[in-house]
């Protein structure tokens, strides 16, 4: 019985290296030509998903990976008022650490055999037990896993469901080497997560493992459109930062200094979703898991839920590896449930981030007594 797993992210990984330790071979098909190919960028808040790695037996290999002082918040108004400020003591319990993307894929990757993972094989499509790939090639499968993430080419097997714009707009950038290049503004910024939260904008500064700030700017109750009218020039990165500080009129001069001291990437990315609880009937010999099956607003909780979605499909396969149908059954039963609660808790963070004084609101609902 051949488990074809599509997509190499935090998902499908963590669906093969559960499956492996139960002594099931799967075979992971990824359309990037080699782990190298694109940057995976970014730190991921992990907390409910330690429980998958624990799972896989990755929990120490995790810690090793993890930085508590990724835990650090400040949160701001505009004008500069500091509402909030959570410094990490050095002996606080790994809650909810940062740990660098590529270094979570990485530590799931070598865990693998080789060859479990086909580089360089973009799924087109599946039909009578046969995968298709771009290149022409084709693969069997008896149970098909869809963890191609958000833009999903093997979710209309499950669903007719289609990710939605929900109003948000984001401008990514980032400042390089920041205690190097602007040791002042570094001080500013902390270790951990740094936050303001105006009227239908926020700025999101995050510091990662090297050295690199990124940093978002959302804009919020803006349609799909919304970039092409926003006079942002993306192909005049200079200009897209002065354009940028225009657009935060009366902003505190360290938030705007913080987006004159980028570098030249400078990146539009509108945000989309499933819609929350979205379930489907299950379906013989196909399933899905992580962003596949549940994209959710950016608050922290997808990579989470991707990595308990593969091991909990992982163990299902496990307890049931002659009945796939029922394995698959008991999976879609616990992911439906606990990936609903998410998708509706990160809805409810989404309002709060969207409304007219959203950081008095996220004070509130970071302190609730
Ligand atoms: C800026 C940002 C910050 C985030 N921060 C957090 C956070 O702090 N905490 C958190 O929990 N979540 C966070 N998320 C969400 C999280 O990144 C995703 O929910 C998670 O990565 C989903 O994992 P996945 O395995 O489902 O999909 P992905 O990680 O997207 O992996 C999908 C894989 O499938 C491959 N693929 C796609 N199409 C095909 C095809 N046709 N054939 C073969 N392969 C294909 C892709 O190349 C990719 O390797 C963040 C998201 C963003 C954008």
């Amino acid at each position: 019985m051949t488990i074809a797993i599509v997509g190499a992210g935090l998902g499908g990984l963590a669906l093969a290296r559960v499956l492996h330790v139960h002594g099931i071979d799967a075979v992971v098909y990824e359309r990037e030509a080699s782990r190298e190919a694109r940057g995976q960028g970014g730190m991921l808040d992990i907390h409910s998903g330690q429980r998958a790695l624990r799972e896989a037996g990755l929990i120490d290999g995790f810690l090793a990976i993890a930085r508590g002082e990724g835990q650090d918040m400040r949160l701001f108004e505009p004008d500069g008022t500091l509402l909030l400020q959570e410094d990490t003591p050095d002996d606080a319990p790994l809650d909810r650490p940062e740990v660098d993307r590529a270094d979570l894929r990485d530590l799931l990757l070598d865990s693998l055999p080789d060859g479990t993972v086909r580089w360089g094989h973009a799924f087109t499509s599946a039909d009578d037990g046969v995968l298709r790939f771009a290149d022409g090639g084709s693969a069997p499968y008896d149970l098909l896993v869809g963890a191609d993430g958000a833009r999903s080419r093997v979710r209309p097997m499950c669903t007719d469901a289609r990710p939605a714009h929900i109003g948000q707009n984001v401008v990514e950038l980032g400042i390089p080497d920041v205690d190097r290049t602007h040791p002042d503004l570094a001080a500013t910024l902390g270790r951990g997560n740094y936050w303001v939260l105006g009227d239908g904008v926020s700025f999101a500064a995050q510091r990662n493992g090297d050295g690199r700030v990124r940093i978002g700017i959302s804009f919020y109750r803006t349609d799909e459109d919304w970039f092409s009218r926003s006079g942002i020039p993306f192909d005049d990165p200079a200009a897209a930062r002065a354009r940028l500080i225009e657009l935060l009129p009366g902003w505190d001069a360290r938030f705007t200094a913080l987006i004159a001291a980028c570098d030249d990437t400078v990146v539009p990315r509108s945000i989309s979703t499933l819609p929350a609880g979205l379930t489907w009937p299950s379906t013989p010999g196909v399933t899905l898991l992580g962003d596949a099956a549940h994209l959710m607003p950016p608050v922290g909780e997808g990579a989470n839920m991707a990595l308990l979605d593969g091991a909990g499909l992982g163990l299902a396969l496990a307890a049931h590896p002659d009945d796939f149908p029922a394995a698959v059954e008991e999976y879609e039963r616990e992911m439906f449930e606990r990936t609903g609660a998410a998708a509706r808790m990160s809805a409810r963070v989404q309002e709060l981030l969207t409304s007219p004084d959203a950081a008095r609101k996220m004070l509130a609902f970071f302190q609730p007594d």
